[in-house]
């Protein structure tokens, strides 16, 4: 690569977009890409839907910012809509997955000092996990190499098994200072997986017991993506805490922090901001992707479409010596293979397909399309991409 001004903190595929539309995106020799990523569960509602491109534009020509030193009445109509759905009590606002989970991190924090009378509290996290890049939430991720160089780490976070009820009931009995419980109700980063109903129930009579916080971090399985509003819900448990981000505002950035039980009204003014947090346009984006995903169905779209592409890849690479799972929850999507998968990648790109790969499980080929994805955008997806696994399997 020739010298950029622009830092090199990724390895970019040799292609840019000029335009979108729905599930397509164009390159600058005007070639089309099935886009099976949605800019990494970003582009909830796919590109240029008509819906948000009429609320952007009339929002960015009426107010885009004012400050939180102000009411922003688009802002409360959010939280409304949010409490609504989640059955939770108070929203914070920010830009960001790192930034909801930052904040997470300081309510868990904040409630053990000030309600548990715990002088260094710590906070359970999972091997595989993934919360963002701050030092804080980098810390409470799993993946080593993107911690290397970095140290010193934040304290507080203490480290178990996914899905090891076992595991954590142990360190409930031998550790005083334990406030909370933070993960995915299903991994994204970590290699798009599940967790059982029956796990996340045991985890919140635990925390209940206990008097400890359950965090979901719904960054990357939230808004509707998994066929209910939020991962959680499959499994009748409510969190203390959830954050939000990438597909709530389907590109407009975004993130959301939301609190109820023992951890809501904890913060006070002073506690937290954010300059930009819940501005209006990023909150009238957030209002329309919402509205578009109840009354076009698209969470229902999410179960019936995600079911249709696992069964489609696993009838398709049958027999297939190399793919050894094919998982995942409405249109999160993990089709894991026995060796890293990243040459696929660049195979896919020529093909016209976008894809990914779970950073911190290489073998994993990871699907997050857009929740209007189509039956033709399978068939084109399927018929594009399992020749492909099956070529680069057999080499
Ligand atoms: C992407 C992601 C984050 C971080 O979000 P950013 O907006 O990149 O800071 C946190 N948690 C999960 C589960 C994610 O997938």
């Amino acid at each position: 690569m020739p010298f950029s001004h622009v830092m090199n903190t990724y390895a970019r595929l040799p292609v840019a977009f000029t335009h979108g539309q729905g599930t397509w995106l164009f390159d600058e020799a005007g070639k089309r890409y099935l886009d099976a990523l949605a800019g990494i569960a970003v582009s909830t509602l796919g590109h240029n839907h008509p819906r948000l491109v009429e609320a952007i534009s009339w929002q960015a020509g009426r107010l885009l910012h004012t400050s939180n030193l102000y009411r922003i009445p688009l802002q409360e109509e959010l939280a409304v809509r949010l409490a609504g759905i989640s059955g939770m009590d108070e929203v914070f606002f920010c830009n960001s997955g790192l930034e909801a989970n930052e904040t997470a991190i300081k309510l868990a924090r904040y409630y053990g000092h000030k309600k548990k009378g715990v002088e260094l509290p710590s906070i359970i996290v999972m091997e595989h996990a993934f919360h963002g890049r701050s030092l804080a939430t980098l810390s409470a991720s799993a993946n080593r190499k993107a911690q290397a160089g970095f140290e010193p780490l934040v304290p507080g976070f203490v480290r178990v098994p996914y899905r090891d009820m076992e595991a954590v009931h142990q360190i409930a009995s031998r550790s005083r200072d334990v406030v909370a419980v933070m993960l995915e109700v299903l991994q994204g980063e970590g290699g798009v997986n599940v967790v059982s109903d029956e796990y996340l129930r045991g985890l919140r009579t635990l925390c209940d017991e206990r008097g400890w916080l359950l965090v979901v971090d719904e960054v990357q399985c939230g808004t509707g993506r998994t066929g209910n509003w939020f991962a959680w819900q499959n499994a009748g448990v409510k969190p203390d805490i959830m954050t939000l981000a990438k597909g709530l505002a389907s590109g407009v950035p975004i993130g959301a922090c939301l609190t109820s039980g023992l951890a809501a009204g904890l913060f006070q003014p002073g506690n937290h901001g954010s300059t930009f947090g819940g501005n209006p346009l990023a909150c009238a984006a957030a209002l329309t992707t919402l509205d578009v995903i109840a009354e076009e169905g698209l969470m229902d779209n999410a179960v019936r479409i995600g079911g249709a592409i696992r069964a489609g890849f696993k009838k398709a690479l049958e027999g297939v010596a190399g793919v050894t799972d094919i998982r995942g929850r409405g249109l999160m999507i993990g089709i894991e293979l026995d060796r890293p998968c990243g040459e696929l990648l660049a195979r896919s790109l020529d093909a016209g397909l976008l894809i990914s790969q779970c950073p911190s499980a290489i073998n994993v080929i990871r699907l997050l399309p857009a929740l209007i994805f189509s039956d033709s955008d399978v068939k084109a997806l399927i018929e594009g991409l399992a020749p492909l696994i099956s070529e680069f399997l057999s080499q």
